[in-house]
């Protein structure tokens, strides 16, 4: 033991050596918290003999508990029985043990969101609620907002009149069947804890608490750990103000600036040595959130080398900035970098798509954590299946997927019914016809029959609307969108911008393809099967993409943040507050600071949205950088084909006869310029003479 804690610096040391009183460590990211805290267990259970299971280690995510839990084994060389878990296990270890008190046999059943709205569901149907007022998704947010007293019941009356009945049988039902969800999990916990024989005897049973990014704990985690700690002061927590990410799920940054009011003899030590990232990269972290005023103020420094200067790339376009992405990570990988050394981060899931595409492009292996892949996005999934629908008509699978979905009253009998005529009958469209005779009800087959009528308008539209207004009419023919809207209520803008994004990506394929109509679509569809095929091949290492809130507390040698700009991040939710903007800013803070020695950071000066390309702004958080800390990226610099400068071979050559989809055919007549962006002016039979650029025109000779 006395050489590892000759590993600790002396702050550290300090913080691991000290037990008079409840002990607060504020320190920056990177400065050892998560390894003091490995330590301080350690050093408790080699050197002061405690019983390693009467200690217990509050971490974050399950994630963070076996990381800490391995990391602990490492030091002491042995498996030992500490407790190191989240908030939530701890309550279920706790109920196993005591839930009678509160009324549920020791068996409980633990309720996760999906069995959550199922339940909600049934309450809806059995108490004759119309089930478009009351999504099962939304009720299940009015609940638990409730349940954790962010709102109260009253107040939740008047947007839902009978709240109150179906949130009593909602927890009826789960009683009944002697079930939990995750919110009365926390909130059990802290009850059973302020019985008082219980709190006597589990204060006294655990000798030691730590607390892992404290900063992000809630108001019901907090009284538990208080009610475990108050009397001895047995405590040590660890976290970072300027981490603080989480508030909008209730995690309150004010657990941290009031447990010296809670604990008044509280030592807080600071650590203010960063040994993960290199100089340059704490420079800019530090001059970034030192823009926040809402903060305790420390000062960070590390004795690592400066290393590399942060680069910096301005993107044409939301294309180029993923290519530029791709071909440096192509670079550093030739260079001997591991796939799993290298990280791209990003503000929200949508612009994962892009970057995806481009990885593809390149054949780089990679993996999302905490997310879904683009092309598996249940969104995403269902309006491709219309489109093959309406393309393919054999294609049963597509069909049977969509055939309630938005919900249209056919239910598992009629699906069955369809199924035992495509048996004998081949073609989609024929089988519906069938089924429309075949089904009971006049509804029924009504529904049936807007179904067909459905997938002929989206194939009557494949011809001549542009690509990005096909996504747009498959989702509104078909009740799709409001669909999202009614069952999807928190996020199903996300959810439509996802498929807002399809139908960008289907426009630039066309734009690149010089592809239309049929062809386009089935081109596409087979290229976007053929890459997640290959995907399932890949194996071992892999790149890692996922957004900034997932990367808490992980640290990469090689850092990417992409998309800096105003409205992306800071997010545009964000603008109207200053609260907002500080809270972006610390996230933009957990970005920077999990790299070690190379930071990437992009933006995009267009970005396309709904179909068009937007200007936008680079971020302010990039204006905060001091800017000798920067390298920016030229162009020539870099591999890989600039956006929008396709290079089609024929595009140096004097065009004769050119190609337009809306136009046809027509003759040139004049060349302006050189390259995608000259100006073509041809002679259209039906339209006359137009003046076109020349990324929009195929070359025919
Ligand atoms: P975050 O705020 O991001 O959670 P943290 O404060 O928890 O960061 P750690 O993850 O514990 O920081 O440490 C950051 C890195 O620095 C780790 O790789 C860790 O092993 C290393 N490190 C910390 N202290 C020392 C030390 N005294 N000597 C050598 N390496 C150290
Ligand atoms: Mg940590």
């Amino acid at each position: 033991m006395k050489e590892l804690i000759r590993e600790l610096n002396q702050q550290q040391r300090e913080a691991v050596l000290y037990f008079d009183s409840p002990l607060l460590i504020l320190a920056g990211a990177g400065s050892g918290k998560t390894r003091v805290i490995t330590y301080k267990i350690a050093y408790m259970i080699e050197e002061l003999g405690f019983e390693p299971e009467r200690i217990l280690a509050v971490t974050f995510t399950n994630k963070a508990a076996n990381e800490m839990k391995e990391r602990l084994e490492g030091l002491l060389k042995r498996e030992v029985p500490v407790w190191v878990m989240t908030f939530h296990s701890f309550c279920v270890r706790l109920l196993r043990a005591h839930s009678v008190r509160l009324g549920y046999k020791p068996n409980f059943v633990i309720f996760d969101s999906d069995d959550k709205k199922r339940l909600i569901k049934e309450i809806i149907k059995d108490l004759n609620l119309d089930p478009d007022l009351y999504s099962p998704s939304t009720i299940a947010s009015v609940i638990s907002n409730v349940k954790n007293g962010t709102y109260s019941l009253d107040s939740m009356n008047l947007y839902y009149e009978n709240i109150g009945q179906i949130f009593e049988l909602y927890n009826k039902r789960l009683k009944e069947s002697n079930a939990l969800d995750f919110d009365d999990l926390l909130i059990c916990g802290r009850d059973l804890l302020a019985q008082e024989d219980l709190k006597r005897r589990y204060s006294d049973y655990f000798r030691y608490v730590l607390i892992d990014e404290y900063q992000d704990t809630n108001r019901i985690q907090y009284e538990i750990a208080l009610s475990l700690t108050k009397e001895k002061g047995n405590i040590c927590v660890v976290g970072d103000e300027d981490q603080c990410i989480y508030t909008w799920r209730g995690a309150n940054i004010e657990n941290i600036l009031s447990f010296e009011r809670d604990f008044p003899n509280a030592k807080v030590i600071k650590l203010e040595k960063n040994y993960r990232c290199s100089g340059t990269i704490l420079k800019a972290a530090n001059a970034v959130i030192a823009n926040n005023r809402k903060r305790k103020g420390k000062t960070l420094f590390t004795e690592n080398p400066d290393g590399e200067p942060i680069r910096l790339f301005a993107a044409e376009s939301d294309v180029e900035e993923s290519q530029f992405i791709s071909s440096t990570i192509k670079q550093f990988l030739k260079k001997g970098v591991k796939p799993s050394d290298i990280a791209v981060f990003y503000r929200t899931n949508a612009q994962s798509r892009i970057l995806e595409d481009a990885l593809r492009k390149e054949g780089i292996a990679y993996q999302i954590v905490g997310g879904v892949k683009f092309y598996e996005r249940k969104e995403i999934k269902d309006v491709i299946a219309y489109l093959r629908v309406a393309l393919f008509d054999s294609d049963v699978v597509s069909l049977l997927r969509i055939l309630n979905v938005p919900k249209r009253g056919l239910g598992d009998a009629a699906e069955k019914k369809l199924k035992e005529i495509l048996k004998v009958e081949k073609g989609n469209l024929k089988a519906l016809e069938k089924l429309a005779e075949s089904v009971s009800s006049a509804r029924q087959r009504k529904a049936v029959e807007d179904l067909i009528e459905i997938i002929r308008a989206i194939r009557e539209k494949i011809p001549t609307l542009p690509p990005y207004d096909l996504i747009k009419f498959i989702t509104t023919v078909s009740g799709y969108k409001e669909y999202l809207q009614k069952e999807y209520r928190e996020d199903w803008e996300s959810r439509y911008e996802n498929i807002e994004e399809l139908g960008n990506t289907i426009q630039d394929f066309a734009e690149r393809e010089k592809l239309e109509g049929e062809e386009l679509y089935v081109e596409f569809l087979s290229t976007i099967t053929l890459s997640s095929d290959q995907d399932e091949m890949e194996e071992g290492e892999k790149v890692t993409l996922m957004t900034v809130h997932a990367s808490k507390g992980l640290e990469f040698p090689v850092v990417f943040i992409a998309g800096l700009e105003e409205g992306i991040f800071p997010h545009v939710r964000s603008l109207d507050s200053a609260d907002g903007v500080e809270e972006e800013r610390r996230l933009f803070y957990v970005a920077v600071t999990r790299a070690k020695k190379l930071l990437s950071l992009s933006y995009a000066k267009r970005r396309r949205f709904f179909g068009t390309y937007k200007s936008s702004q680079k971020s302010r958080f990039l204006d905060e950088i001091p800017s000798h800390l920067i390298k920016e990226v030229k162009k020539k610099e870099r591999s890989g084909q600039p956006a929008l400068q396709k290079t089609s071979s024929t595009s140096d050559k004097k065009p004769k006869i050119v190609f337009h989809k809306k136009f046809g055919k027509g003759v040139v007549k004049r060349v302006e310029g050189s390259g995608d962006n000259a100006k073509v002016t041809a002679f259209f039979a039906n339209y006359g003479e137009k003046t076109v650029i020349m990324k929009f025109l195929k070359v025919l000779a």
